[in-house]
């Protein structure tokens, strides 16, 4: 199982000097690189290495190997670009999203991540230092720290390629582990998970981890959006991409914070994870919000979360599920009855037959819960024997 581990640099003034002046040229090449391409339309490994290999050597002083690695940077951003069209996510051909993006090369941010490989980059352990090739020559005996967990892991699994990154000044190496992947316990039971817009997540137990926080510090990124977008200026747009990126931040960090908990609790009580497939939670959850509040529900991270406790079940060998989610808000789990009716409003949730009351979201839980259950029986289930 792939990890990233993030350690911070601690250069020395001059060190840091060399290292922005290496990014730096690094990022200018990959934009040189990304125009020609675009100009070209050659835009595949081979042709781009062909086309620039010396070119970017001589014209950014970069060495064999990082010259390699911005090319791939390069081809890398294209596809993704490409897929990122097809799939559709930049609006339609004719929109002006799409057309911005498509009739200019792209371009990299002077600290963007410059990804280095072993022979560019050495990790000296005990002495928490790295060695790393820079446009000045090979740069030594450079400190890193991080957390003891996250060196710990960085120690014994490292594998692979690290990034070098810029960010506020300060710098870092993203480094990727590659980690023996534990099996997975045979469940005892099941925790429903029913991901939700007031309660991000609510479980079978009738915990729940409310998004209070978040939805009133979203509230209140929208307000300064709206003011920063009423002035138009350069300085206000810089603003607003900072704003929005302390806001998916923080959304993270709730993400996080969550499934390592539901997570831990499984762990504790050897138990697996259920949650309710996607589309059916938006196509739920969007009938039964008002139309004003339906465009923060696609940006709304459900996706990250069920990422995160899939990514953190496997990690701690806890099973995962994925459920059916029809009608798990309008199901009785007493009775199995099933009617809109049963929940009149969206916190409570009423049997119109056998009059079962409770919170609506724990009920979502359990119904998750109960169809996991039913679910892994079926799927563990012995092969019937054929007859001879
Ligand atoms: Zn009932």
């Amino acid at each position: 199982m792939k990890l990233v581990v993030q350690v911070k640099l601690l250069p020395t003034p001059e060190q840091a000097a060399a290292l922005e002046a290496t990014l730096h040229a690094c990022n200018r090449a990959a934009t040189h690189v990304a125009s020609v391409a675009f100009d070209t339309g050659v835009k595949d490994r081979n042709g781009l290495q062909k086309l620039l290999y010396a070119d970017i050597k001589a014209t950014f002083a970069l060495s064999a190997q990082p010259a390699v690695r911005v090319v791939n940077k390069v081809v890398d951003a294209y596809t993704t670009l490409t897929a990122q069209a097809r799939a559709g996510l930049l609006g339609k051909a004719t929109s002006k999203r799409y057309r911005s993006a498509m009739s200019s090369p792209v371009s990299f941010r002077p600290g963007a991540a410059q990804p280095f490989d072993d022979r560019c980059l050495s990790w000296q352990q005990d002495a928490r230092t790295v060695s790393i090739w820079t446009v000045g020559g090979r740069m030594k005996a450079l400190r890193y720290t991080g957390s003891a967990g996250q060196l710990k892991v960085l120690h014994a699994h490292r594998k692979g390629e690290s990034d070098l990154v810029q960010r506020g000044g300060k710098w870092f190496l993203i480094a990727t582990c590659d980690l023996p992947e534990p099996d997975v316990m045979e469940p005892a039971d099941w925790i429903g998970v029913d991901r939700g817009i007031v309660n991000l997540a609510t479980t079978s137990d009738g915990v729940n981890y409310q998004g209070r926080g978040l939805r009133r510090y979203r509230n209140w990124c929208a307000r300064k959006r709206a003011e920063l977008q009423k002035k138009q200026t350069r300085s206000a747009t810089r603003r607003l991409a900072r704003r929005s990126t302390r806001e998916q931040r923080h959304a993270t960090h709730l993400n996080h914070r969550i499934s390592k908990e539901i997570v831990s609790v499984a762990q504790r009580t050897g138990r697996g994870i259920a949650v309710e497939e996607l589309d059916g939670i938006r196509d739920r959850d969007r009938v039964r919000l008002r139309r004003d509040q339906r465009g923060t529900l696609s940006s709304w991270p459900f996706h990250q979360l069920g990422r995160h406790l899939a990514y953190k079940a496997r990690q701690a060998g806890v099973a995962f599920l994925e459920v059916d989610p029809a009608y798990t808000s309008q199901r009785c789990p007493r009775c199995g009855h099933t009617e809109k009716a049963n929940r009149p409003t969206r916190d409570h949730f009423r049997c119109r037959r056998c009059a079962l009351a409770g919170p609506a979201d724990t009920v979502a839980g359990v119904n998750v819960r109960d169809r996991a259950r039913s679910a892994w029986a079926f799927v563990t289930m012995p092969a019937p024997a054929t007859p001879a």
